[in-house]
């Protein structure tokens, strides 16, 4: 009861406008955190929340959501407060209402060309002013002057590392430092530029609202290669063909993409397999043969 007690009293003052709550329901989707939806009588929010050492984890996802805003070229739900109460740590976004059936058709037209201009925004350096997640794993950004030390260490490094506290040696280990020495060999005619990304675009990332808008959330931001996005919007599932022709069109893609796209999923799996456990060992050694195979 205090919880939601101390919400309603944070969203009052951040929006200086008296909220109580009229209704509210649990939402499904999520793979980290309990969700919320909150009626008051003239707005609705979205409410996550997790254990109270989640809190970073929340700040994090609000500033991503702030810098994704700032490009202005694609919308994100607004953060409103984020907090702690009793032993629960909390984030509130603006609720969007997506729609449940979307026709897809030039709603992710306007996806891939949003995306393409969120990509164009660059800085000097890879890696962004502030630590977040990757799920709930920490994602460390570091800023670095070289893309392939970036994803070397701060990428596969860390999440071997993590894997071989897990338990998942020999094998694993012995070809991911084999991968993290011959990383060269993926880009000897292509220095990506350090691009604005949402860092965790799977397709339960995204979604259309009710005005048919296309809508990104839950961002792991930071500045890097901006065929590490796609390629995560080829891992589970895809986004439909239509998207990535409109990406194209606007941001042609390198030819050397295939090759290392699955050393960006490669990142993205030994999360998962450090995350939920050994069902994902096979798949991650063989996208570690797979890559083997072309040094
Ligand atoms: P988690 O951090 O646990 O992965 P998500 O941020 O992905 O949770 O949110 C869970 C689900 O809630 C999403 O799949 C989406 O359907 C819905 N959702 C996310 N953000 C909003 C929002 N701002 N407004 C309305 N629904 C949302």
């Amino acid at each position: 009861m205090i919880f939601w007690e101390t919400i309603t009293q944070d969203i009052s003052a951040q929006t200086q406008s008296s909220f109580s709550i009229v209704s509210s329901r649990p939402v499904g989707g999520g793979s980290i955190n309990s969700a919320y939806r909150l009626v008051g009588d003239n707005q609705t929010y979205f409410v996550k929340y997790n254990v109270a050492n989640k809190l970073t984890m929340f700040e994090a996802e609000a500033a991503g959501l702030v810098e994704i805003a700032k490009a202005d070229v694609i919308k994100v739900p607004k953060p409103v407060c984020w907090g702690i109460s009793g032993d629960s740590a909390y984030i509130v976004l603006e609720h969007i209402e997506f729609n449940p059936r979307p026709g897809f058709g030039s709603s992710v037209v306007e996806l891939g060309r949003q995306l393409a201009a969120m990509h164009r925004i660059t800085q000097s350096q890879y890696g962004w002013h502030r630590e977040n997640t990757i799920g709930s794993t920490p994602q460390i950004n570091h800023f670095d002057n070289s893309w392939i030390s970036f994803w070397r260490d701060h990428r596969l490094g860390f999440q071997l590392r993590l894997a071989a506290e897990n338990g998942f040696a020999q094998q694993l280990q012995r070809k991911g430092e084999k991968l993290q020495d011959s990383l060269a060999v993926f880009y000897e005619n292509y220095v990506p530029d350090a691009s604005l990304l949402h860092g965790d675009l799977w397709s339960g990332n995204y979604a259309i609202d009710a005005q048919g808008k296309p809508v990104i959330f839950d961002p792991a931001v930071y500045y890097g290669d901006r065929e590490a996005d796609i390629a995560m919007t080829e891992l589970f599932g895809g986004f439909p063909v239509e998207f990535y022709r409109a990406y194209n069109e606007n941001y042609a893609m390198d030819v050397g993409y295939n090759s290392r796209k699955t050393l960006y999923n490669l990142y993205h799996m030994l999360n998962h397999l450090n995350l939920f456990g050994s069902g994902y060992l096979s798949q991650c050694e063989s996208m570690l043969d797979r890559l083997l195979s072309e040094v």
